[in-house]
């Protein structure tokens, strides 16, 4: 059985906050360490405390679905697959991509199925953080629409949004999400109370640093910004900061992205076996069109990948297209790595990142049933070999925590 320590020394935590939520203690919560992570304190807790721990953190372990007859060794769970977009205008521009997640999130609240979506924003008092909370209107969805590719802790406080004995949706990053499944083995009011749960695919969260690098480029002081929005307003949309006065400085995906966030990722994104949400009802993406053999990010219309993953997830999925909240044509299952090479190497190369963690004397992430040795065996020994190697000499330096 791992501590909180053992698991924040070694680097596994993703900061989804589950373990505040299972354990209740009111001396526990969740807060930003110096590397710019949103961490649990470091508590030492008694034995109970960390078989609960063991049971609900998904930083530790996940038990997958390849049993599934509909499991892809790459892509996971599919009962559909569709590119498509939100119907409503304002919705598909406001979007990350399509804007297909506040599209159904809208549907959910309007059409009376859950009393809100519990969902990340930016944070009241500072734009550059994330704040988890309830929303209940189209208003409100909107408002959170948009990636935020900053640290967020979307299962801090989801226990006390069950005490409210309300039903509703829930959309987090896989890891979130992957929690929340953990933590319905602790707390049967998750799988009563929360009847939808969305994800999108994910590359990693970058350390709020990264979002300070974003602003120093931008040259807006922090102190002088009153928002920030990753991207959104466009596919793929600009990262855009606003000052006090109202004038705004904003760069593109390819430079805010590529060129600084993605060099700040926490470690255990670096060993993530699921980046594509395989244990949503529907895992959304961006469903980049190609050039060059490479994802263009060209600005245009806003396309989601969508991918139903359960029975509920697919007739939630045909109902949002029979009621008018979505758009979408079916897609070829070959499709995904052309829009999504980042995901195809590092869900095949996590074994060999995990067997370098072994040679250092670190713990290990408990994985099962994720079609992991099938995708290392067909990645090669060479590119198992480097990429062990690679982890090994990295994991030296960087910081776990
Ligand atoms: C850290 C991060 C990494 C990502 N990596 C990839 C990737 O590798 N490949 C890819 O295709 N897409 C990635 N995305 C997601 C992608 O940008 C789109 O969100 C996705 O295409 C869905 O688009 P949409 O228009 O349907 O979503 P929208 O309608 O814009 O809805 C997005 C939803 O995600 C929620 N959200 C945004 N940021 C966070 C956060 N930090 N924590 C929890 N919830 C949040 C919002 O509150 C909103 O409900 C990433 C997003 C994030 C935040
Ligand atoms: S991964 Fe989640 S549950 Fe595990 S220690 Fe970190 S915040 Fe807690
Ligand atoms: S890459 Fe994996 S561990 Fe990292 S934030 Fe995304 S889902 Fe969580």
């Amino acid at each position: 059985m791992a501590s909180l320590p053992d698991i924040l020394d070694n680097g596994l935590c993703t900061g989804c906050g589950g373990c505040v939520s299972a354990l209740g203690r009111p001396d526990f919560g969740m807060a930003m360490t110096g590397s710019g992570y949103l961490r649990p304190q470091p508590l030492a807790l008694s034995k109970g405390e960390e078989a609960v721990l063991d049971k609900v953190c998904p930083g530790l372990g996940l038990d997958g679905l390849a049993q599934d007859e509909d499991y892809h060794p790459l892509w996971g769970p599919i009962r559909s697959l569709a590119t498509g977009h939100a119907i409503d205008p304002e919705v598909r521009f406001r979007g990350s991509s399509g804007g297909v997640l506040t599209a159904l999130a809208i549907g959910l609240v309007e059409s009376g199925e859950v009393d809100f979506v519990l969902t990340n924003g930016a944070a009241l008092d500072d734009p550059i953080n994330n704040a988890t909370d309830a929303k209940a209107s189209r208003a409100e969805l909107l408002g959170a629409a948009g990636s935020r590719y900053a640290p967020s802790s979307p299962l801090a406080r989801v226990a006390e949004h069950l005490d409210s004995g309300k039903r509703f949706a829930f959309i987090g990053k896989p890891c979130d999400v992957a929690g929340l499944a953990r933590l319905a083995r602790h707390d049967p009011r998750v799988d009563k109370q929360i009847p939808y749960r969305f994800a999108f695919f994910c590359a990693g969260v970058p350390s709020r640093h990264g979002t300070l690098k974003v602003l120093e480029k931008l040259e807006v002081a922090h102190e002088d910004c009153v928002s920030f929005q990753y991207r959104g307003d466009g596919w793929p949309g600009l990262a855009r900061a606003t000052r006090a006065d109202g004038t705004q400085s904003s760069m593109d995906y390819n430079s805010s992205w590529g060129s600084i966030l993605n060099g700040h990722l926490q470690f255990r994104c670096k060993i993530c076996p699921d980046g594509t949400g395989e244990f949503a009802d529907i895992a959304c993406a961006d469903a980049w069109y190609g050039k060059d053999g490479y994802p263009d990010f060209t600005e245009r219309d806003g396309r989601s990948l969508i991918v139903a993953r359960t029975d509920k997830g697919r007739q939630l999925y045909e109902r949002a297209m029979a009621e008018g909240w979505i758009a979408a044509e079916p897609l070829a299952i070959e499709e995904i790595a052309k829009m999504q090479p980042y995901q195809v190497s590092r869900k095949s190369n996590v074994l060999a990142r995990t067997a370098a963690l072994l040679l250092l004397g670190r713990r290990r992430p408990r994985y099962r049933r994720l079609a992991l040795w099938q995708l290392a065996a067909r990645a090669g020994v060479m590119g198992q070999l480097r990429n062990a190697w690679g982890t090994f000499k990295r994991s030296r330096r960087v910081t776990l925590n």
